[in-house]
């Protein structure tokens, strides 16, 4: 089964207490936080917001800062790279997350092999400190510009035979950075077999994904849409996710994030 929430709190929300509540009142069951400008949280508060997702049944992702670049050549910002990483799983950690996600980093022109090679040797330190029993999954997520490291098989190559990593599929994003490819059932299929392939089949049982409507360009994402606006096929892409039995969390990060994210779970019940 299949998990459905936003990417932070529901709009017209102003805490986790009312966003929870909502999320509940609307028959979602997922919840994403944005550490999108740095893990601005305290342990306690972190505890509270698990313990209120726990009660009210619902499972909790984080997403990271986006000034993560763990390719990054000046050791300050590497630094901050990584502290920004482990503070994203160790509030994981005390809030009871399932997953974890982040944007791993940048080409900075680079020859992407090596890339790959330098944030896989950076990410796996990073886990010898903050994985094992009790931590949160860490899954670095799928990217929407080709000058952004993160395309699938990178990502597929940077967890490979990692415990308790796997990777978070943004639906729109593989949509947004292939021009338009990835929208189809025959293609979510490919993702799958990928995944499969690379990570073993007990991986489709523990996924997040990330979903919504997209805007883009010859260079990739530009911006989110609402599902209805954009030219995603996510009633395809969820049948095929039920049709193969996937577990664990879709987040959806439409502007309009509750309707879309209930609307992204009638589809899938309908299936
Ligand atoms: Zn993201």
């Amino acid at each position: 089964m299949l998990k459905f929430g936003t990417a932070g709190i529901p709009n017209g929300t102003k805490s986790y207490e009312k966003g929870i509540e909502l999320l509940r009142n609307r028959g979602l069951d997922a919840l994403e936080l944005e550490f999108v400008y740095g893990v601005r949280m305290s342990d306690s508060r972190a505890k509270e917001v698990g313990q209120l997702a726990l009660e009210h049944g619902i499972t909790l992702t984080c997403h990271g800062p986006y000034y993560i670049n763990l390719n990054a050549a000046e050791p300050e910002k590497l630094e901050a790279s990584i502290r920004h990483v482990k503070r994203t799983i160790q509030a994981g950690r005390v809030m009871g997350a399932f997953s974890v996600t982040f944007h791993a980093g940048f080409y900075l022109k680079q020859e992407p092999k090596q890339v790959l090679a330098v944030i896989r040797e950076r990410l796996l330190e990073i886990m010898a400190d903050e994985g094992g029993p009790g931590m949160p999954q860490v899954a670095p997520e799928t990217t929407g510009k080709a000058s952004q490291f993160g395309s699938l098989s990178e990502l597929l190559q940077v967890v490979k035979g990692q415990e308790n990593m796997s990777v978070c599929i943004d639906f729109a994003h593989l949509h947004a950075r292939s021009i338009g490819r990835y929208n189809s059932a025959k293609e979510t299929e490919f993702v799958l077999e990928k995944v499969v392939q690379a990570l073993g089949e007990d991986a489709l049982s523990h996924m997040h994904f990330h979903m919504a409507g997209i805007a883009y360009g010859p260079k990739g994402e530009k911006h989110h849409l609402n599902l209805a606006d954009s030219g995603l096929n996510y009633s395809e892409i969820l049948k095929v996710l039920k049709m193969w039995d996937v577990s664990g969390v879709a987040i959806c990060e439409s502007p309009n994030l509750q309707d879309d994210a209930c609307l992204l779970k009638e589809t899938y019940s309908r299936y």
